[in-house]
């Protein structure tokens, strides 16, 4: 069967503040973020070792807490154009740091980027803050809703110093599914570990409103969502790879494989779902 990880973080490593990359050294596999790095050919090794066909590399701007510019955005493009069809670029649009986010959006689209992240306690304000009168940010929301690119947003605690966890909680992403109702929107991480029944709750509740269960330990899954099968039409298979307390992709994904949940729904979070949301293009 075969297999996406929609979230994996491929990232340019001099970009990190030292206190954010304090975080994520001291990997035994250390040396092979290095290589992937640099390399989307060694990394395209490492996707066939593990049986992941595509892969959704995810890279957002945040210069005020984990120290990403806006260039992060032609960095995974590039990277990406590798093999697009395998290596699916996300990017962000950050509404403070843009001059006119609608028409960076449309860049980003140009590029290559097929999907757009938003990470609310990295980039210091609430998905909803359009609301409160940060026109931008609507802005950014309207323009990816009218191009057809989905929004993943992230959702749960962070421990990268500096991280504004008043800002994780899914159920601002409410609103956004209200306004935006077009709009495809993945809530990142389902919430974990303090509000998944919020982000089941938003699947359930939003047409296109799916979740990702990267960062979830496997074991732990089905005691965060219980009733993950009655979602299995919007949930999407992912790792959070080489994030903090994210220990191998592949073992994810055998231990996701022992957990009693029907064969269909499997494939439908390891595959289906998410090559729905990104085809291959021609
Ligand atoms: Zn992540």
């Amino acid at each position: 069967m075969p297999i996406i990880d929609i979230h994996i973080h491929i990232q340019p490593l001099e970009q990190f503040r030292p206190q954010a990359m304090d975080l994520m050294r001291h990997r035994p596999d250390d040396a092979d973020v290095v290589k992937y790095t640099t390399s989307p050919k060694e990394f395209l090794k490492f996707l066939d070792a593990a049986e992941i066909e595509r892969a959704g590399l995810i890279n957002y701007v945040s210069p005020d807490v984990i120290g990403f510019t806006p260039d992060v955005n032609d960095w995974i493009a590039r990277y990406c154009s590798a093999e697009p069809r395998r290596l699916l670029a996300f990017g962000s649009v950050h509404p403070k740091y843009v001059a006119d986010p609608a028409v960076e959006v449309e860049r980003l689209k140009k590029i290559g980027i097929r999907g757009l992240k938003v990470h609310p306690s990295h980039q210091l304000f609430a998905p909803n803050d359009y609301r409160n009168g940060f026109g931008p940010l609507r802005a950014m929301y309207e323009r990816a809703q009218g191009l057809g690119l989905p929004v993943m947003i992230h959702t749960g605690t962070s421990i990268f110093p500096g991280a504004r966890n008043v800002y994780a909680q899914p159920m601002l992403a409410d609103d956004v599914g209200i306004d935006f109702p077009e709009l495809v929107v993945i809530l990142a991480h389902g919430g974990r570990p303090l509000w998944m029944n919020e982000a089941f709750f938003l699947v359930r509740r939003h047409r296109n409103m799916y979740m990702d269960i990267s960062g979830i330990p496997p074991q732990k899954l089905l005691e965060y969502f219980p009733r993950i099968e009655e979602i299995a039409d919007k949930v999407l298979f992912g790792t959070d790879w080489p994030g903090p307390g994210v220990p191998a992709v592949r073992s994810n994904i055998d231990k996701f494989k022992t957990l009693p949940i029907s064969a269909s729904a499997q494939q439908k979070i390891l595959y289906d779902n998410a090559t729905r949301l990104f085809p291959v293009h021609a």
